[in-house]
């Protein structure tokens, strides 16, 4: 486990010195299925896998769950441990954000739609925490979960605008075995509020269905599974998209390569997930 920049950095260096690939998994913890497979795609291709244990609160907004979320470093460890991860990475906020600070990374564009319309400023923190992950594990991949498809296309996108000599892999959705995609936030539903939460993959299943038996109106995508949210009286849709998978621009007719994307609340808690489908 390092806790330090500095210790972190050198740690890095002595590796890309002696010619190991270093593979970042970045993480805010409490760990799942979907951290896990990250951490074992990182193991399979790389000399040595860095995860990154940092709850950050510039991506969370005022009145969003930061106090909420859940934490349990001793439980990450051990669960890190046992898929094979080397390094743990776990600073401070003080060590990661100098006392001070008045730099942070934007990605434009990519931002507007979807959870960025919702969430002011959430993307600048996760763009500018990356980066600053970026600069301290010098990783040649990092890997990063299809679960948050926007906040992956927009690091992808960062790195390629800002030439980081990186590679960005992703990975596909984990899911429990009744469809509902894992997540750390899971672990705040109560009973009631974790049976409602399947109304979310059932009706992003049910709108991939629609496309694959040939609608092509987003707007009646977006509609059914709007209706199929609202029937379910704990759950709160934040918002539907039906977008190129590429520019994540809104689409009127389906085609292509499609995400559709949602956010919802159940009960208090907030929950995101999305299908891509290849028309
Ligand atoms: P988080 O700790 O929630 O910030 O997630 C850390 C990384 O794990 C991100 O790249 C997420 O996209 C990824 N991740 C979270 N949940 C899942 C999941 N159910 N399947 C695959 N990746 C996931």
């Amino acid at each position: 486990m390092i806790k330090t920049v500095r210790a972190m950095q050198s740690a890095a260096k002595g590796h890309r010195e002696a010619g190991r690939t270093v593979g970042l998994v970045p993480t805010m913890g409490y760990f799942h299925e979907g951290h896990l497979s990250l951490m074992r795609a990182a193991r399979g291709r790389d000399d040595v896998v860095v995860v990154s244990l940092f709850v950050n609160p510039t991506q969370f907004g005022p009145g969003e769950d930061y106090d909420r979320y859940p934490r349990d470093e001793d439980r990450d460890a051990a669960l890190a441990e046992q898929v094979g991860v080397d390094v743990l990475f776990v600073p401070s906020v003080e060590e990661m954000y100098p006392e001070g600070d008045v730099t942070t990374v934007e990605v434009a564009k990519l931002t507007d739609g979807m959870c960025g319309a919702f969430r002011p400023g959430h993307f600048r923190g996760v763009t500018t925490v990356c980066v600053k992950l970026f600069n301290i594990t010098m990783p040649h991949r990092a890997y990063f979960g299809l679960k948050d498809y926007q906040q992956y296309v927009v690091i992808r996108r960062m790195v390629r605008d800002l030439h980081l000599d990186l590679e960005i892999v992703a990975c596909p959705t984990v899911r429990e075995p009744d469809g509902l995609a894992m997540s750390s936030r899971n672990e705040l539903l109560s009973a009631e509020e974790r049976e409602a939460a399947l109304v979310l993959s059932r009706a992003l299943c049910a709108a991939e269905e629609m496309i694959r038996s040939g609608e092509t109106s987003a707007d009646v995508v977006r509609e059914a599974v709007r209706e199929a949210v609202q029937a379910e009286p704990l759950a709160r849709l934040q918002y539907v998209e039906v977008a190129d998978a590429e520019t994540l621009a809104p689409l009127e007719r389906v085609g292509g390569r499609v995400v559709v994307a949602l956010a919802a609340h159940v009960g208090p808690t907030r929950l995101i997930d999305n299908y891509i489908v290849e028309v």
